[in-house]
């Protein structure tokens, strides 16, 4: 069945007694058996939830993987799968990772030692000049937050594979309905379900999906071993939201590539970052392995700060909000707000200065976005 029929009816009936044809939320912590040999199959819900395990299957199904976790928070995902790692092992990551995820690989997992190296993974021979013989790991995240930098999944996987490494993949910003890494040769996706899965900004989660059955074995065992999982709460919102998935990022992305389109036009703006633009250095890489180009956009204003700021704080449709993929349009200064703790240095490599300004496209109407934008932009 196709993509959207399975968001709809994955995992979703879990009701014998009353027929409900939404999924129940099972708040217990606890099942009682039988008699001392049987249960019902779930026996606590750190390790077994059936509102959790619903949403684990339609994830599972989404992203074309054996078997899928489901966690507390997007961060929680992240560990979830490091933690497949031991001590001396090295990963190679990219330049311009997600902020928390830069922050737990740097400042925490590096203390436990595990060694990291950060790249331009736009660049395979950067790739390849980056793995050592300790290398168990390669941790791609695309197209990158705020740049919109595209890595090649293909390419990343060849180069993983000559060295049997691992692949992970945060495919956050993209959803399985516009990429599944899977099919590039990926091991492992990761999700913070955070954003456009759930995609009502009501909920933290994340999700790790795994292509082969044992690495899923083997991430369940994490999880519960170190009491990772969502609640069967959290659970139920995200399942709620992921049945709109297709839908909401149509429609978003066909707002984002207008927007996109009306600044690259506007004389205030110098860059727009936007995979569906032909100017994107990576826009035929994005066409190949993408099913779409997303609703995440950011530009660099000519005027420098005192006009990206007059874009953020007159905006009256987009909340100046970290966060995104949700069905409202948020707007944020990458420099003050998502990037904070990153150098200035680090900022600079990355293509991030206080000129950039970046958008999550919501599900408001294209055209009162763009006027919103524009008179931001231009000014009282
Ligand atoms: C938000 C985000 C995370 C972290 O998820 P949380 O739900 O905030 O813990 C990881 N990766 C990317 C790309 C994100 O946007």
């Amino acid at each position: 069945m196709k993509f959207s029929t399975r968001a709809v009816h994955t995992g979703v009936h879990k009701d014998e007694q009353y027929n409900s044809v939404i999924t129940p939320i099972y708040p217990t912590s606890t099942f009682f058996w039988n008699d001392l040999e049987t249960n019902s199959g779930y026996d606590y819900t750190r390790s077994g939830n059936p509102t959790r395990d619903a949403l684990n299957e339609n994830l599972a199904s989404l992203e074309g993987g054996a078997a899928c976790v489901t966690t507390s928070t997007g961060m929680s995902a992240v560990y979830c799968a490091m933690a497949l790692f031991s001590p001396g092992d090295h990963i190679v990551v990219p330049a311009d990772v997600y902020g928390g995820t830069f922050r737990l690989f740097d400042r925490y997992l590096s203390e436990k030692g595990l060694s990291f190296t950060f790249v331009d993974m736009t660049d395979l021979d950067a790739v390849r000049g980056a793995i050592t013989p300790q290398t168990k790991g390669i941790w791609i995240e695309t197209p990158s937050n705020p740049m919109m930098k595209v890595i090649d999944l293909s390419g990343v996987v060849e180069i993983a594979k000559t060295q049997n490494a691992l692949t992970i993949c945060d495919n956050t910003f993209l959803s399985p309905y516009l990429q599944r890494p899977i099919e590039f040769g990926v091991d492992v996706v990761m999700h913070s379900t955070t954003k456009y899965i759930n995609g009502h900004s009501d909920v933290v989660g994340g999700a790790v999906i795994s292509a082969k059955v044992e690495t899923g074995e083997r991430i369940a065992w994490i999880c519960n071993a170190l009491g990772l999982a969502c609640s069967p709460f959290d659970a139920w919102l995200v399942l709620r939201g992921v049945k709109t998935l297709g839908c909401r990022m149509d429609a978003q992305q066909s707002a984002a590539m207008k927007i996109a389109q009306f600044l690259t036009d506007h004389s205030m703006v110098e860059t727009v970052y936007y995979p569906g633009l032909e100017s994107h250095p990576q826009h035929d890489l994005a066409k190949r392995q993408q099913d779409g180009f997303g609703a995440m956009l950011s530009f660099d204003v000519k005027d420098g700060r005192p006009v990206a700021e007059r874009v953020c704080m007159q905006s009256k449709l987009f909340d100046v909000a970290e966060s995104l993929g949700g069905i409202e349009s948020l707007i944020s200064f990458p420099v003050t707000m998502s990037h904070a703790s990153m150098s200035e240095e680090g900022r600079a490599a990355a293509g991030i200065t206080d000129k950039t300004v970046r958008v999550s496209v919501g599900l408001e109407d294209a055209d009162d976005l763009i006027a919103d934008l524009k008179q931001a932009l231009e000014g009282a």
